[in-house]
């Protein structure tokens, strides 16, 4: 039963340095470094198959060791990789991390530049699929491309519209059935529409005001803000895709002990796509209530795609 998830988007080696303090222009400190595989694309790919979708992901990689890792990691969790191999080098991210938690961050695309409308050309990737996810961190012209292949398979269309300094394509909101910002991302996309909204009084907006911003971002579809700890925030609009009726709710933040809320909204994403994918019958509701367990879960443990659950888990702690 159900078809598979389709995610096109960036795979990064994610390289981290602890230290007590930020380094300034010039400065030299020492600190614990760790690396690890990242970018948002492959974050959702890991979620969505450990959340029990057959799942492909298209990204772009180098010739590297970065690339063997991308593979190997794919392999190791049965995630149908496509990727095309760039003249550029995998992509990177440098992340400084200061003793409270903050993180200055630089990003080198890398190959993840070169993911151009054809990565989605292999008609394989496309077999029963059921879910498309895609970002904001591969180009735009992969993210209309794939959404396009999503419509003529009539599979049903993510948009992650992040991070929140990109802008999305204009032509990509009409592809779009469901799209999911966290805070930041729903007030950096409304102000791109001339609406300003302060991005950190968003969980506080009574649901009337939350329902009809939702509703201006996206007139047709379906939105999902994220609120970290305050859970997310439903603008369910679309009632002959989910077997529930129209309307806004909120859910509350699974209870869990949170140690690391990187890759958080990757997690959420990943299980929303996977669970829409396994059981498309179901009601919005109940996707977005187990998106919010498993996303809660994979805060309990550090790292991002290392840290995704498995569906298993999520019945296990909640039922
Ligand atoms: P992002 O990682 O994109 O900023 P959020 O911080 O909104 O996304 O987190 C995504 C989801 O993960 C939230 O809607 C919530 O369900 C879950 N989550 C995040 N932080 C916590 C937390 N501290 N406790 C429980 N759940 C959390």
């Amino acid at each position: 039963m159900g078809g598979r998830v389709v995610v096109v988007g960036s795979f990064n080696v994610d390289h981290v340095w602890s230290a007590a303090s930020l380094p300034l222009p010039g400065q030299t400190l020492s600190g614990a470094y760790r690396s690890g595989p990242g970018g948002k694309g492959f974050n959702q790919a890991i979620a969505a198959v450990r959340a029990g979708a057959e799942t492909a992901f298209v990204c772009a990689l180098g010739d590297d060791d970065g690339a063997r890792l991308a593979r190997t990691l794919a392999q190791a969790d049965g995630l149908h990789l496509h990727a095309l191999t760039a003249a550029a080098p995998t992509g990177t991210a440098g992340i400084f991390v200061d003793a409270e938690g903050r993180n200055s961050i630089v990003i080198g695309p890398g190959a993840n530049a070169a993911l151009g409308a054809d990565c989605v050309s292999d008609a394989s990737v496309w077999n029963e699929v059921a879910v498309t996810v895609t970002q904001l961190e591969t180009p735009a012209e992969a993210a209309l491309a794939a959404f396009a292949q999503a419509r003529a398979h009539a599979a049903l269309t993510l948009l992650n519209p992040a991070p929140a300094n990109a802008r999305v394509p204009q032509a990509l909101w009409p592809l779009t059935d469901l799209a999911t910002p966290n805070e930041t991302e729903f007030a950096a996309q409304l102000a791109a529409l001339g609406v300003e909204v302060d991005a950190a009084a968003v969980a506080t907006l009574d649901d009337d005001t939350l329902h009809a911003l939702c509703r201006r971002l996206l007139p047709h579809g379906t939105v999902v803000v994220t609120l970290g700890a305050a859970g997310v925030f439903v603008s369910h609009a679309d009632p002959r895709r989910y077997a529930d009726e129209a309307g806004a709710y909120r859910l509350a933040a699974a209870p869990v002990s949170a140690v690391d809320t990187t890759g958080a909204g990757d997690a959420f994403n990943g299980a929303l796509a996977a669970s829409l994918a396994r059981v498309p019958a179901r009601p919005l509701r109940e996707h977005a209530l187990f998106a919010v367990r498993y996303a809660g879960l994979s805060t309990e443990r550090a790292g991002a795609a290392a840290a995704m659950p498995r569906a298993d888990d999520v019945v296990a702690r909640f039922g």
